[in-house]
């Protein structure tokens, strides 16, 4: 078999479709040309990149490494066979291009900024905290200094609590949740037949965020950054009771201001 009647089925290959005495046509060749064999791992890297879900969620991680290996593959073989090396930058090429195209599909179209996926994550946890009442708050009480030492030793960080039943925003207590790999407070608060989850986590970055609301789903929400904490609110509440609170928490969180 030559090399381009096995081009013209290494596709079929890849997907299994061809025939017994095909397949044996193709592998006997694929042993004794390292061009067509690579040519067929290179159709691999590829499938295995679009195919892998994790690296819609994951582009950093996941699929670097797959890139990489994929391209240090191509790399070696073009050393060890340099005359046919264009068709390996060719394939490079195409692996780099189906990267590019992969992250613009992973980073754009559906406004997964981090800010964003941030935010779909705070919405998860207030709608899961709402549909599940005795997971509302692990530690159910107004008291401050009960809610506030209840998450000693459960995080790596101790989350400032105020209670603001006089302001017309009672505590209801704290759990602890998860967002964005990592462990968080929420504190609850209520305001009539609404509740507020506060978010606390302390933020990768020390820059000072300026506040941001954000209307989703129905909720709004209200974000900011303030002394290596950052700070996460949502509630069905109307924005203006949203924004008085928040004005309440920043205040008490810097008596100076
Ligand atoms: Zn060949």
């Amino acid at each position: 078999m030559s090399c381009q009647e096995t081009r013209e089925l290494i596709d079929a290959y890849a997907d299994s479709e061809l025939d017994l005495v095909s397949t044996l046509n193709v592998e006997r060749h694929m042993q004794v040309c390292e061009d067509c064999l690579s040519a067929h791992r290179n159709l691999q890297a590829l499938r295995s990149l679009m195919n892998d879900e994790s690296l819609y969620f994951r582009p950093s991680s996941g699929l670097r490494k797959h890139i990489t290996s994929a391209l240090g593959a191509e790399v070696k073989t073009e050393r060890r066979l340099p005359l046919a090396s264009w068709r390996w930058l060719a394939a490079a090429a195409s692996v780099a291009l189906v990267t590019i195209a992969t992250f613009t599909l992973v980073q754009h179209p559906k406004g997964t900024s981090a800010e964003g996926l941030v935010a779909q994550e705070v919405i998860s946890s207030h709608v899961r905290s709402l549909m599940e009442p005795h997971h509302r708050a692990d530690v159910p009480s107004s008291d401050q200094h009960t809610v506030k030492p209840w998450f000693n030793g459960k995080l790596d960080f101790s989350p400032p609590v105020e209670n603001l039943a006089d302001r017309g925003f009672p505590l209801i207590g704290g759990r602890l949740d998860y967002l964005g790999g990592r462990s968080v407070a929420a504190l609850v608060y209520q305001r009539n037949q609404h509740y507020i989850n506060l978010f606390i986590w302390p933020s990768i970055d020390a820059r000072q965020m300026a506040e941001e609301s954000m209307r989703r789903q129905g909720y709004n929400l209200i974000h900011w950054d303030n002394s290596g904490m950052e700070y996460w609110v949502i509630s069905d509440l109307n924005e203006s009771e949203l924004r008085q609170f928040t004005e309440i928490i920043r205040n008490r969180l810097q008596p100076s201001s």
